[in-house]
């Protein structure tokens, strides 16, 4: 019977794995197939990128059993603090205001991961294949036929639908002839650790600058997780700089906030580009997470949308007969258009209107942002938007009625 045959997700990276874990919470077979060994460190992403994760976010880790495996390794973001340099206006988002305990939380990718590895252990009705790389597809009349290179050999597998979510350069998007936009925005983030003289206390900062955006993380320890944009040609040189070079230029670009920067931790660099799918869905198959859409980092909402992707994914398949039937793939596009239109469009429209750098454009910024901070109901519909609720959610991230 086609509704018991499993879905194959090719990607275990923090889609995927989510994705299984929510079909396996459902108690629904599916084949998780990974190209890394399934052990902390291996995996490409799950790396030492700290995430900001929406609060929606959490609600949909807690409902899949993984947010309990990596809370205590999580701090919480009790205010955002959004300002640009020169101009006068700045945006404060308060958990207070919005009379919950936190906007969202931060976390290092790699320790969301290892949550993700221990709590695929405990599914019983996945089948996890790891490392395992997918290679060709075949559509048949079910469905389609991948073909898994293993350590032991080659396997064969089928499924009713095929879930791509294999990253940015998704093999199976361009496998199932799914063409994509991309925009190199010729930037280079560097991700690294460091300590303020004064304890962040929960405030996460974005700032912006003509040489690019800066975030500011509230980490455990006091320590903050930074990430500054360098246009792409000082990429490397900025991540080779010494500690003392380093530190006075992530001072420079984020300024004083929060005291004198020091310790700042190994540096890592990631290009930044943004691709979008021109279709979420193909005859029996679906991309999710990097693959559908990469946005940029800046704006911390790669993850909490392809969560939201794994999640509306997972709702619908549990519900049907036929996961992978045209009319449901279809009914799944639609309802995932909205949010990631609206997603793509504020991350992209963000780094570019806070980084041209138009001398006009200075006081209607200020005047934006003095607007939003002012009037309540703007704040409080951004605020909502930043702990990543959306319409048509998925009904694991809606807030728990008490
Ligand atoms: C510096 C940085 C900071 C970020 N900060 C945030 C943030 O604060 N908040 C947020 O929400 N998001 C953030 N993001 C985005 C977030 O990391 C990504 O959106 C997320 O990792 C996407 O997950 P994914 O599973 O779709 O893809 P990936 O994590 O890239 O996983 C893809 C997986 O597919 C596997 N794979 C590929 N090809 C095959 C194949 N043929 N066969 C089998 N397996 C295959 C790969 O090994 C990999 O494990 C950040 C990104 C960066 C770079």
């Amino acid at each position: 019977m086609i509704a018991n045959d499993p879905i194959i997700i090719v990607g275990g990276g923090l889609v995927g794995a989510s994705l299984a874990i929510a079909l396996d919470t459902a108690g629904y077979p599916a084949v998780l197939i990974e190209a890394a060994a399934p052990r902390p460190g291996a995996q490409p992403s799950y790396d030492e990128r700290n995430l900001a994760l929406a609060r929606a976010t959490v609600n949909g880790l807690k409902a899949i059993g993984v947010w309990e495996l990596a809370a205590s390794r999580a701090t919480a973001i009790t205010d955002i603090h959004v300002s640009r340099a020169g101009d006068f206006g700045s945006v404060r988002m308060s958990a207070a205001a919005e009379q919950v305990d936190a906007l969202g939380w931060t976390l290092p990718a790699r320790e969301l991961g290892e949550a993700l590895l221990r709590r695929l252990d405990t599914c019983r009705h996945l089948t996890r294949i790891a490392p395992g790389r997918v290679g060709a597809i075949e559509a048949n009349d079910a469905g389609w036929t991948v073909e898994v290179q293993t350590p032991e050999g080659i396997r064969r597998l089928a499924t009713p639908l095929l879930v791509g979510a294999d990253g940015t350069h998704s093999q199976i998007r361009e496998q199932l002839g799914i063409t994509a936009r991309t925009h190199d925005y010729d930037q280079t983030l560097i991700v690294c650790t460091m300590t303020p003289e004064r304890d962040p206390r929960g405030r996460a900062f974005e700032r912006f600058t003509d040489a690019g955006p800066v975030a500011v993380l509230p980490l455990a320890d006091r320590r903050v997780g930074m990430v500054l944009t360098v246009a792409g040609a000082l990429g490397e040189d900025v991540a080779a700089m010494d500690d003392a070079a380093f530190t006075a230029f992530a001072q420079e670009r984020f300024g004083w906030r929060l005291g004198r920067l020091s310790r700042p931790g190994k540096r890592h660099p990631y290009q930044i580009r943004r691709v979008a799918a021109d279709a979420l869905v193909a005859r029996r198959a679906v991309v999710v997470g990097n693959a559908a859409q990469t946005v940029h980092p800046i704006g911390a909402q790669g993850f909490n949308l392809g969560l939201r992707d794994a999640l509306t994914l997972s709702e619908m398949v549990t519900a049907a007969t036929d996961p992978g039937a045209d009319a449901l793939l279809a009914d799944y596009a639609a309802r995932r258009q909205s949010d990631r239109e609206g997603t793509m469009a504020m991350s992209h429209g963000l780094v570019r209107l806070a980084c041209l750098e138009q001398p006009f454009l200075g006081p209607l910024r200020s005047l934006a942002m003095l607007a939003f901070d002012r009037v309540s109901p703007l704040r409080h519909a951004m605020a909502r938007r930043g702990m990543g609720f959306r319409e048509r959610a998925p009904s694991a991230v809606r807030e728990p009625t008490p």
